[in-house]
């Protein structure tokens, strides 16, 4: 009998209950013992869900009020000493590392936070002090094993593994990862014999790092860390789980080792099944075969799927396969039964989480099947991948095709337009900005709910938009900042509102994944070929700037970063994709110059998110089309239009070369979480792009002081040249509240003030 699997199931509840519970219980709303007992009954539901799929692996601990690898810190005692000397109980220390904490008991920062390998999703950076004392700490994976059990359901439990923990952490003293080494063993080996006590038979530790490019000193720690943890099992049976691509530099190793399961990704892993051919799979292990994609949406190509299955079934023993997903179904939404308003006709395309299970269940039933072919279930499967075909706007196909290389290219050339630029804006040395988007208030979110439920005519919604606009611009004023924006009241996503202005885009109602903490994101989907329907911005944008003399920075969306916070085709290459979106923001960028928008950023948040996870990969399968695509889209405004981009997240510094390739005129970037390390490599390279290293760290209610801010400033200077500098916040303010902006950006702004008298 053929079992099912899934790496993890999402967590946030399919109407974001637990975003809701925690929020509340930010806001002092709620107490611990609710906001537990919430998390509680969610938990129920979802297990019993997936038992009433027939799934065989349901997974545990996969369930986080934050993150997984914060949970694994805090359950292996990996906690600095300025969480810990704050005095908090155990769920609010874990949350002051999570998001940092203001308050009676202290003052201290979040622990940073990056992107998890190739996805949207994002993980805690745990740090390692040299005096960390690293022991069973927490009680969450045994605790929510027990719950299930008395459930009825034997659960296997996941854990973050040790080699992934160690090779993501940072460390703060003298003590390395190799340091470390046993008192991790002793602490996995503790925990594994303790949910053997409790009963469970597998354990899952997710490797994810097992897909990266990996040195020999990778390949010996890891085998080091897990001959010796593996000597010590007992009774526990221990599945590897990788996932995000394949095991290439350490298959043989990985099959060689004494693990009663290995999970591979058939999806994302081009080499998996290469592997397994020339390989095999050593000793009596089951195979955790992720063959249906856990990060897309779309239906389960069931023959391809098949066809895939019985190749492996070569390789391994049929029984010893586990049909899976290829990694934890956490990026893609709960379920299509919240989506009431999506036609038939696109929704029985998709498969979200819950409709996964399904598929698993019906790929079990045809893989054993003695006669497929008549098999209704797999009929019907390709009869619907067929009809997907008759959708193509051929127009937009043909507009790609007759691209040619001076489409891409803005002149006149950077140092040219710098010196024009600098002279047509007039702005002080340092000049002041803000990402773009101001907080989201109640007020704002009325608003947008009164317009759905027709309480209010779109005329009324667009006066009360234009309203926030005129009262910010003037807060903007009187904070003294140089380069305003209109402050994005309009945009519920930065994604989905220009998204809705494309044909070929779909919207969904509750399809929310995780992004971090308590924040989800609704990713559109692209169904078909893009095309600008009408002008997006240019109202407010043209209004914003009506209201003031000071530059308005018109705000938009880069293709690359649409392309990426959507789930996309699988039908056509990204390259195409990106193409024909950068084509519908051209349009907007070139209506927003002829209606006197002097300063246009085009945000590529998402650029470094689907950088692959290979070296050898990045520019063939990605780079060459996505920087391109970006150029794409601001290539044809004049010299006197300022192009600016934005990024979350500082660690481009392998790809700098690329991103001064953009071409962009000033670039802004989170980096005050991440102590400004990327300065240095900006002056090493000669990182030609004007830059806003943000000096506020947005993701945190904390305030941060002139002085400060005023450091960081001064640190900047230490490396880049006054003229290059631009000062900001890490990212958009949209999440925060009004009193912790104005007080902060006031800070801000005196602080470069400050600093340009000395200058
Ligand atoms: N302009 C966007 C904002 O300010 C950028 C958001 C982002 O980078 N994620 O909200
Ligand atoms: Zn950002």
């Amino acid at each position: 009998m053929t079992k099912t699997s899934v790496v993890g199931f999402p967590r946030i509840g399919a109407q974001r209950e637990l975003k809701f519970w925690t929020e509340s219980y930010f806001k002092g709303r709620i107490g611990a013992e609710e906001l537990l007992e919430n998390a509680k009954s969610l938990r129920k539901d979802q297990w019993l869900l997936q038992k009433k799929s027939g799934l065989d692996f349901i997974p545990s601990n996969d369930f986080s009020f934050y993150d997984g690898v914060l949970d694994t810190a805090a359950l292996v005692g990996a906690v600095p000493a300025e969480y810990r000397a704050l005095g908090l109980s155990a769920l609010d220390t874990y949350f002051a590392m999570a998001r940092g904490y203001q308050g009676e008991n202290g003052d201290v920062k979040a622990l940073s936070m990056k992107k998890w390998f190739n996805t949207n999703y994002h993980y805690i950076v745990p740090v390692l002090e040299d005096d960390a004392e690293i022991k069973i700490s927490g009680g969450k994976p045994f605790e929510l094993f027990a719950e299930a059990l008395e459930l009825g359901i034997k659960t296997k439990p996941i854990i973050v593994g040790p080699f992934t923990f160690l090779k993501l952490a940072v460390y703060r003293g003298a003590k390395t990862k190799e340091d470390f080494a046993q008192e991790f063993i002793a602490a996995y080996s503790d925990i594994l014999a303790k949910l053997g006590e409790m009963g469970a038979e597998w354990v899952q530790l997710d490797e994810p790092y097992l897909v990266t490019d990996l040195d020999k000193a990778d390949i010996e720690f890891f085998t080091g860390l897990y001959k010796k943890l593996l000597a010590k099992k007992d009774g526990v049976k221990i599945l590897l789980q990788t996932y995000f691509g394949d095991v290439r530099d350490i298959y043989s190793e990985l099959a060689a080792l004494d693990f009663d399961g290995i999970g591979l990704d058939f999806t994302e892993g081009k080499k998996s099944l290469e592997f397994l051919r020339a390989n095999g799979l050593p000793g009596e292990k089951l195979l955790f075969a992720g063959v249906l994609n856990g990060k897309n949406i779309w239906r389960n190509d069931y023959s391809k799927t098949l066809a895939l299955l019985d190749e492996i079934k070569k390789y391994v023993p049929e029984e010893n396969i586990v049909i899976s997903s290829s990694c934890s179904l956490l990026h893609v939404p709960y379920s299509l039964d919240s989506e009431t308003k999506l036609d038939e006709k696109y929704k029985r395309h998709f498969a979200f989480a819950r409709e996964k299970l399904g598929e698993l269940e019906d790929l079990k039933k045809l893989f054993e099947s003695g006669v497929r072919s008549e098999e209704k279930k797999l009929r019907d499967n390709i009869n619907l991948l067929d009809a997907k075909k008759q959708f193509a706007d051929r127009e937009i196909s043909g507009k790609i095709a007759a691209l040619t290389e001076k489409d891409f290219i803005r002149l006149p050339a950077f140092a040219e337009r710098e010196k024009i630029q600098k002279e047509a804006l007039a702005l002080p040395p340092l000049p002041t900005t803000t990402i773009g988007s101001f907080p989201q208030t109640g007020e704002v979110q009325t608003l947008r709910t009164k317009l759905r439920k027709k309480e209010i005519t779109p005329e009324e919604y667009k006066n009360g938009v234009k309203a926030k606009i005129a009262e910010w611009i003037e807060i903007q004023e009187n904070l003294g900042i140089d380069v305003l924006v209109h402050g994005e009241f309009e945009r519920n996503d930065m994604v989905e509102y220009f998204g809705e202005n494309f044909s070929g885009c779909l919207f969904t109602q509750k399809a929310w994944v995780q992004s971090y903490g308590t924040r989800c994101v609704k990713p559109p989907i692209i169904w078909g070929d893009i095309r600008r329907e009408r002008p997006i911005t240019v109202e407010y944008g043209a209004y914003a700037q009506s209201l003031t003399d000071r530059p308005v920075k018109g705000m938009l969306t880069g293709p690359v970063t649409i392309l990426n916070w959507s789930f996309p085709r699988e039908d056509v290459s990204s390259k195409e994709m990106a193409f024909q979106i950068a084509l519908a923001i051209r349009d907007e960028v070139l209506d927003l110059e002829a209606n006197g928008i002097r300063v246009i950023q085009i945000d590529e948040a998402a650029l470094k998110e689907k950088l692959p996870i290979r070296r050898a990969d990045w520019h063939s399968e990605y780079l060459d089309w996505a920087i391109p695509a970006f150029r794409l889209a601001h290539s044809g405004v004049g010299p006197r239009t300022q192009i600016h981009t934005h990024m979350c997240y500082s660690e481009f510094a392998e790809i700098v070369k690329d991103i001064d390739a953009m071409d962009a005129d000033v670039i802004s970037f989170e980096a005050s979480r991440s102590n400004l390390e990327i300065v240095d490599v900006l002056r090493r390279e000669g990182f030609r792009t004007e830059v806003g290293p943000g000096i506020y760290d947005i993701h945190s209610p904390r305030i941060p002081s002139e002085g400060e801010f005023e450091g960081a400033i001064r640190r900047i200077l230490e490396k880049l040249s006054a003229d290059k500098v631009w000062i900001n916040p890490d990212c958009g303010l949209k999440t925060r509240a009004v009193a912790e902006v104005l007080e902060s950006l006031k800070n801000m702004v005196a602080a470069a003030k400050a600093v340009r008298k000395t200058l």
